[in-house]
């Protein structure tokens, strides 16, 4: 077991424009993601230290620039876009 901290990537395609983004994640973060998934919790017990924005990107695939064109909202300092 370690305690160091490191990142983890978390990588979606977007369901509305299509593009690739990854969202940073501690690993005490990415276990309650993977438990949110397959335990169907309410995203908002499991990943309370995520702003609204990081929680809709992993409920809904929705990328922080979708979500400005829609909630007028898309601002995260933890995802960002994959570049191919
Ligand atoms: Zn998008």
């Amino acid at each position: 077991m370690t305690t160091k901290k490191s990142t983890n990537k978390y990588q979606v395609k977007c369901s509305m424009c299509g593009q690739r983004w990854e969202l940073s994640l501690t690993n005490d973060q990415e276990r309650r993601l993977f438990e949110y998934r397959s335990k169907g919790q309410v995203i908002q017990e499991a990943l309370p230290d995520l702003n609204p924005v990081e929680r809709e990107f992993i409920k809904s695939s929705w990328c922080p620039e979708c979500q400005a064109e829609i909630f007028g909202n898309g601002e995260t300092d933890k995802i960002k876009k994959v570049k191919d």
